[in-house]
């Protein structure tokens, strides 16, 4: 069965925007054969989206169907468990995590694409799978021996699923306030608080942030003394571990997502990685977790779209189909350029990831010791890990924003009958809504993105992306001119923000627009410079956002602080 759900944006990333065969190299050493093993990855993603089609066939009209508590476990809809138990057939439940546990260890380009593709289908199923390999990840990267060996294998088959617990009812987007506590007696841990809003919370492995017992006064109401626990719901003599779920919560969206309440007594746990040094740990999962709801939004807006241009295509009215009416052309033709812009920042960010997890496995090998390029490759990983910290917000912050207005659109284009319940268009965008909150707010990501932009990251990307330009050849020229022009415009305009942290903070979302707005466009055009197909999307994304990013400048340029004092003002707070 073919399908287009491995569609030809991600696989024009494959095949031209990555440099398999130095990251294959990288990690695989001097023997790796980079074709066959890009042949393998392609294959995986056909697989991958015949069984997300099939998925979406049995999901599409039982999204009202919501997640229920019995006898204190969850029960899934019929139409998630079924979809899970297809992946698992498929193997594709936990796909970056290792050989050596099982796993293909796909590259994270891989990972984000078959999770923009599942969402497509649905968006429910795709947060058990993707709270699934981050967690798998997190234990991965921060478990011992013994730990990874008892849980990954059963991870990459599917038999454990994985929550990440970290909100509490005083600890929402400030992790500072958690007081769920870790003390440790005779060499074990033991958890003791309250979790809420949990994705996936009946699943058979928490990995939780507690305060720890012997640092809890001390750093109290701050992100340090936490630990990152490994909680089972089950001991290993079989007995349950003091790990209840007292609630599911009935939402706007995503009805077939379990979102608990989850209540630690005393339960046993597992710490991974250093005392006191959780958040850091857990930072690499909510990395990751960032860009798998990139992928997880773009995957909403990619259906929203198709479900919204098939209906223009049929519905008429004054005598003709409604997508020849040019208003309905343009909201139809904005969520084509806006999704295209959005996978764009997302897979060119999973692409700087993978390099720098190529050069790590490089060094981690030993073949690195009497490579004579280590130094520049150690240098190059440096650079990307610090734009990552920059990148990964902005796609988040990007890909989820765009989603909610895609969706949105989605439902106009259908007019009366979009907003009916027997439309998909109202729950695509009721699913989308979700995206821009969990794994971090919309303002939490634009604030993440402006303090990475006062390290540095702004003046490293702005530069970047003007090299790239001047190196693109003479048919860019005119529009390479235009985005050129609008990095200068970004320089001259951040200087309004110097000085005044809370002005700057008023504006990390217009700054983040701005920044994104000249990175994809230079990545429009390199692509454009491959394919000529690229070239309308690239010419008519810039010629909008480069008029966008003037009238944003303009705002920042012409206000200061005062603002503020006048919102004071309208909101009564003087
Ligand atoms: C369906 C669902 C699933 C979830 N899954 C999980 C999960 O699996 N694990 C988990 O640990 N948590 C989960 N969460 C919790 C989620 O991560 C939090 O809801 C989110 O981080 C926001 O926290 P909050 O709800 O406390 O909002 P608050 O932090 O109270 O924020 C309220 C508003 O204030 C804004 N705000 C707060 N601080 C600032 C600031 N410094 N600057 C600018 N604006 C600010 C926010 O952007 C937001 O608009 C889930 C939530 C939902 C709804």
């Amino acid at each position: 069965m073919k399908t287009d759900f491995f569609n030809a944006d991600m696989e024009f990333f494959i095949d031209h925007r990555v440099d398999w065969s130095k990251l294959i190299g990288l990690s695989q050493g001097p023997g790796a054969n980079a074709t066959d093993e890009v042949d393998t990855y392609k294959m995986v993603m056909r697989t991958a989206g015949e069984v997300c089609a099939d998925i979406e066939t049995d999901s599409i009209d039982h999204w009202h169907e919501a997640v229920s508590l019995k006898d204190g476990e969850v029960q899934l809809p019929a139409h998630v468990a079924s979809g899970y138990e297809k992946l698992k057939g498929a193997g594709l439940t936990c796909l970056t995590t290792g050989g050596a546990y099982g796993g293909s260890g796909l590259p994270m380009m891989l990972s984000c694409m078959f999770l923009e593709m599942l969402s497509r289908a649905n968006s429910s199923l795709m947060t058990i799978v993707g709270l699934q390999t981050g967690v798998a990840t997190d234990i991965e990267k921060f478990g011992s021996e013994e730990i990874c060996q008892e849980y990954l294998p059963r991870f990459v088959s599917g038999e454990l699923q994985g929550a990440m617990d970290l909100t509490e009812p005083q600890a929402g987007s400030d992790l500072g306030g958690i007081v769920t506590r870790a003390d440790k007696r005779d060499g074990k841990y033991y958890v003791t608080g309250e979790k809420i809003f949990i994705t996936n919370g009946g699943a058979e492995i928490h990995l939780v942030l507690a305060r720890d017992g012997d640092l809890y006064d001390e750093s109290r109401g701050t992100t340090n003394g936490l630990n990152l626990l490994l909680c089972p719901r089950t001991l290993a003599d079989g007995t349950p571990n003091g790990v209840t779920i007292p609630r599911v919560e009935h939402k706007l969206g995503i009805h077939g997502s379990p979102t608990c309440v989850v209540e630690f007594d005393n339960a046993e746990a597992y710490l991974l990685g250093e005392v006191g040094q959780g958040f850091r740990a857990m930072l690499v999962l909510m990395n990751h977790a960032r860009l798998g709801v990139s992928a997880q939004a773009i995957g909403i807006a990619e259906a929203a779209y198709r479900a919204a241009r098939s209906y223009a295509a049929e519905r008429v009215q004054f005598g003709m189909p409604i997508l020849q009416q040019p208003l309905v052309k343009s909201m139809l033709g904005s969520m084509a350029i806006n999704i295209q812009a959005a996978r764009a920042l997302l897979y060119r960010t999973c692409g700087m990831i993978d390099t720098i997890e190529a050069i790590d496995a490089h060094i981690e090998s030993g073949r690195a010791d009497d490579d004579p390029k280590r130094a520049e490759l150690e240098a190059e990983r440096d650079r990307l890990q610090s734009l990552i910290r920059f990148f990964t917000p902005l796609c988040k912050y990007y890909a989820t924003e765009v989603a909610n207005d895609v969706t949105r659109a989605g439902i106009q284009v259908h007019g009366g009958i979009g907003y009916m319940a027997e439309t998909s268009a109202g729950h695509y965008h009721n699913d989308s809504i979700i995206t821009t909150i969990y794994e971090g707010t919309s303002e939490i990501q634009a604030s993440f993105a402006l303090k990475e932009m006062a390290k540095g990251a702004l003046t490293a990307t702005l530069e970047d992306t003007k090299k790239t330009l001047s190196e693109l050849d003479q048919p860019a020229g005119e529009l390479a001119q235009e985005v050129s022009d609008g990095i200068d415009v970004i320089n001259s305009s951040i200087s309004a923000l110097l000085g005044d942290f809370d002005y700057a903070l008023l504006n990390a979302k217009r700054i983040s627009q701005m920044v994104i707005d000249v990175v994809v466009s230079a990545e429009l055009l390199q692509q454009a410079a491959i394919s000529e197909e690229k070239g309308e999307l690239a010419r008519a994304f810039i010629r909008r956002h480069m008029l966008a990013l003037r009238m944003n400048a303009e705002r920042i340029s012409s206000g200061d602080a005062t603002r503020l004092q006048r919102y004071n003002a309208i909101l009564g707070l003087e």
